[in-house]
């Protein structure tokens, strides 16, 4: 679907909002403004909320980080800014911002809740408080800081644009880092990581007004919002072995499939003996390259991991044949699949893989192969129905001699290939 990797960017395209919106807000009265200021804490508390119950220790660590930058942004301007100690202060914010930003990607998950947990948002927070403590009860030992930095770092102090240029560069260096350190790790958090790094460093752009930094911060927590919101539906709907919907998600799709939709229901034949042989690691790696291959079924079909070894892919609309066609393109997809056993650790991400084949590093070869069973609801009869006819057509598949399709309405052989996999094959000599 091309619309969600767009949406994936709508976060971004955002961002020059803030910087429109902060003249027409500053005109709004005292009472609006004040609701304003107190959003963005609303959603981060939020935020913080869900985190816990979704059990996402990142996000809420990265909540608490953004709180606390802006926070502190706040605070210093709402002071008057040509006080050296809070321009020291917003420079030492926009240089701790990138290293805790990064810490926290390197960082696995963990339970918020445990001592470990606890301790890494003593970590994250110390250094801002002890900023905060400094600005508020010994200004001067900020200010004593001044003539210690680098020219680059105070340059522009009382000039228009208020954040200074190393600052400026520092920032988008830690951006460019953290990026490609995310993608190296296959973080799915890049995109939001860059989108917080850039409202911080947008709203450094201009310390002079309050509502220019609260208006990021509020952009900043809707975001992470979204994503903690997502990260939730992923845990309810995404099978975490395969990447692809799972039996909640088909339930639901099943709610109102329309009229005259098919469903096939498909099974890895003899994949018990690859659990045995190999072990269940390498049965979960056959598994995921089943489900990489079956995602390029045409025809309009939705793939969804129905449990254990199965899979169902739910057609909306089509002929019997189109619908059979694209089942016999993807079956014949996984058969021709060249899939290397190369130990427990087989790269989780398909590109990889692909590397790694061309570089010739190859383990043992083996062949998969998966059998059809698929229906098409006819007389209006209830999802239920459909499924269960589709599981005898998958039935008469297997005992048809595997690795082939087979419709339940007419109940006859659509093209059978090859009966026996490598497996049955092996067990046979
Ligand atoms: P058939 O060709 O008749 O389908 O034979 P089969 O061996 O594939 O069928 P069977 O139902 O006997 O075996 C299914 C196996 O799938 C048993 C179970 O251990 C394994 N399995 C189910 N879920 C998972 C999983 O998530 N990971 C791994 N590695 N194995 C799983
Ligand atoms: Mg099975
Ligand atoms: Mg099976």
């Amino acid at each position: 679907m091309m619309w969600k990797p767009a949406l994936r960017l709508l976060p971004l395209l955002l961002l020059p909002l803030p910087l429109l919106l902060t003249e027409r807000v500053a005109e709004l009265s005292s009472a609006h403004r004040l609701f304003l200021g107190t959003l963005p804490w609303l959603v981060g508390l939020i935020v913080i909320m869900l985190s816990l119950g979704f059990k996402q220790s990142r996000a809420l660590l990265t909540t608490l980080h953004l709180g606390a930058v802006a926070g502190l942004f706040e605070v210093t301007s709402s002071a008057p800014l040509d006080n050296p100690a809070s321009y020291i202060l917003l420079i030492a914010l926009g240089l701790c911002w990138p290293l805790m930003l990064g810490w926290l990607t390197l960082l696995p998950e963990r339970r918020t809740l445990s001592r470990a947990g606890l301790l890494r948002i003593a970590i994250l927070l110390a250094p801002y408080a002890a900023l905060a403590l400094l600005w508020h009860y010994h200004p001067m030992q900020l200010v004593h800081l001044l003539p210690l930095l680098p020219l680059p770092f105070i340059d522009q102090l009382y000039a228009q644009l208020t954040i200074s240029p190393f600052v400026f560069w520092w920032q988008l260096g830690g951006i460019c880092i953290l990026t490609t350190l995310s993608l190296l790790l296959h973080n799915r958090d890049v995109l939001l990581n860059i989108t917080l790094s850039l409202c911080v460093l947008l709203a450094l752009t201009d310390t002079t007004s309050a509502v220019h930094g609260q208006l990021y911060h509020l952009l900043g927590q809707l975001v992470l919002l979204t994503a903690v919101v997502r990260h939730g539906y992923d845990m309810a709907f995404v099978d975490t072995l395969t990447g692809i919907p799972g039996r909640r998600a088909l339930e639901h799709h099943l709610i109102s499939p329309g009229r005259g939709y098919s469903i096939a229901m498909l099974d890895i034949d003899h994949f018990k003996q690859f659990n045995d042989r190999y072990g269940h690691d390498i049965g979960d790696q056959v598994l995921r390259m089943v489900a990489s291959q079956l995602r390029h079924v045409g025809a309009g079909g939705r793939l969804f991991r129905y449990g254990g070894e199965e899979f169902t892919i739910v057609f909306r609309r089509g002929s019997e044949d189109s619908v059979n066609k694209a089942l016999e393109a993807v079956r014949e997809r996984v058969a021709q699949y060249p899939m290397q056993i190369r130990g427990t650790n087989r790269p989780k991400h398909d590109d990889t893989g692909q590397a790694l084949r061309k570089k010739g590093n190859n383990g043992e070869a083996v062949k998969v192969t998966i059998s059809i069973g698929f229906a098409t609801q006819a007389n209006g009869e209830p999802a239920e129905a459909v499924i269960k006819q589709a599981d005898q057509a998958l039935y008469a598949a297997k005992r048809g001699g595997r690795n082939c399709t087979r419709s339940a309405q007419q109940n006859t052989p659509h093209k059978k290939r090859r009966s026996l996999s490598d497996f049955a094959r092996n067990q046979a000599d």
